[in-house]
């Protein structure tokens, strides 16, 4: 994203220095797919998504499909989205969300690619079009925001569930509960950089390597310890993402 365009070398060569294993780069809209390509070629430790963010839902065209086509040949791209709803911003109208939410998820199907999900305020809807068009439930839901029965019910399609830095936040009370209740082996963690800064670094960029702290807090939450956590967590990412 824009916010890398002066010093993104310099961000990858601390995401190096600081230990990451592996970094998912998502491209959300077309003009990022060839960044997205030119990053997984270049560092053996970035792999990709690609898929139409539901802020740009509107822009969706037979011209994108063909792109996602295109860009899903290459080896590295391991994820499709993020796809989903966003009744928060709603950047696009909600049926045209939904619409192409659902063709999204027939062409990740099409393409193999386990799914990112991107739901905002729109937890009944993304759990009606998942149940329907997702049977398979390969895939994740991102920056997770809602509570623990919503947790209850993506876990049961299949789904991983993915912890945000705003499990930092004194107010993310319901998703610590969640993240409780959801077992280890359905787990992830991100950072969504550079939005969602986790404390105390909030209000500033968020970094890849902020992600140690958003597992630090987990693993507290928990009551194991950051190590253990992040041995569980790469797994995961390893079975999810990079198994076929
Ligand atoms: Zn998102």
């Amino acid at each position: 994203m824009e916010s890398y365009q002066s010093d993104r070398d310099d961000v990858i060569q601390k995401c190096i220095d600081e230990g990451m294993e592996y970094v998912l780069t998502v491209g959300t809209e077309e003009p990022y797919f060839k960044t997205v390509i030119a990053l997984v070629d270049r560092y053996p430790f970035i792999y990709g998504a690609v898929g139409i963010h539901p802020h740009n839902a509107a822009d969706f065209t037979d011209m994108t499909e063909k792109a996602i086509r295109k860009a899903a040949t290459h080896p590295r791209i391991v994820g499709y989205g993020e796809v989903g709803l966003d009744f928060f911003k709603n950047y696009s109208p909600r049926d045209i969300q939904k619409k192409i939410f659902v063709r999204q998820l027939a062409l990740a199907g099409d393409l193999d690619l386990p799914v990112i999900i991107h739901s905002r305020d729109a937890q009944k809807e993304t759990e009606d079009i998942l149940k329907q068009e997702c049977k398979t439930g390969r895939g994740v839901i991102h920056c997770f925001s809602y509570d623990r029965s919503a947790a209850e019910i993506f876990l049961d399609m299949g789904f991983y569930i993915s912890i945000p830095g705003t499990v930092t936040y004194k107010t993310a009370g319901g998703l610590r509960e969640a993240l409780r209740y959801i077992p280890s082996e359905r787990l992830l963690a991100e950072t969504d950089a550079p939005f969602l800064t986790p404390v105390p670094h909030r209000g500033r960029r968020n970094v890849p390597w902020y992600v140690k702290i958003t597992i630090a807090a987990m693993a507290a939450e928990r009551k194991t310890t950051t190590e253990k956590l992040a041995a569980v967590l790469r797994d995961n990412f390893v079975r999810l993402f990079l198994k076929k």
